[in-house]
């Protein structure tokens, strides 16, 4: 059966701002963003409607870099890196992951690949001091 996802113009604020954004933006990021043009948006709502868009997978969940989920607009398949130091999340290129046999633990739906360490921005900074 076919479903078309039709989203209030809430929702579609929401799924726009993490769209356009290639910050990896958090609930509280796309939250801030999104307030001062609709004064009655609340936390809760963002947090809800990106729970939906993962559902619907339309966003991707990047992982949880100090405290907070970051989100993806792009769910093409692609890695990711993470700097420990300011919580910045680049983009990679996809990478090619030799899959082990699945059997004993169950039935895999997609893999991704995070990468940790010291941005680029934070190494400078860290060579001034
Ligand atoms: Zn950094
Ligand atoms: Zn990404």
């Amino acid at each position: 059966m076919e479903r078309v996802t039709r989203y209030s113009p809430k929702r579609q604020a929401i799924l726009e701002c993490i769209c356009s954004a290639d910050c990896h933006p958090s609930a509280e990021w796309v939250y801030a963003m999104l307030k001062p043009q609709i004064p009655d948006l609340s936390l809760a709502t963002v947090y809800r409607n990106l729970a939906r868009f993962r559902e619907d997978g339309v966003v991707l969940a990047v992982g949880n870099v100090d405290g907070q989920e970051r989100y993806d607009g792009d769910t093409a398949p692609h890695s990711h890196f993470i700097c420990r130091e300011c919580g910045k999340v680049s983009d990679l290129p996809a990478i090619e992951v030799a899959v082990p046999n699945m059997a004993t633990v169950g039935k895999s739906e997609g893999c991704s690949v995070t990468f940790y360490g010291c941005c680029n921005e934070c190494l400078e900074k860290t060579a001034q001091n």
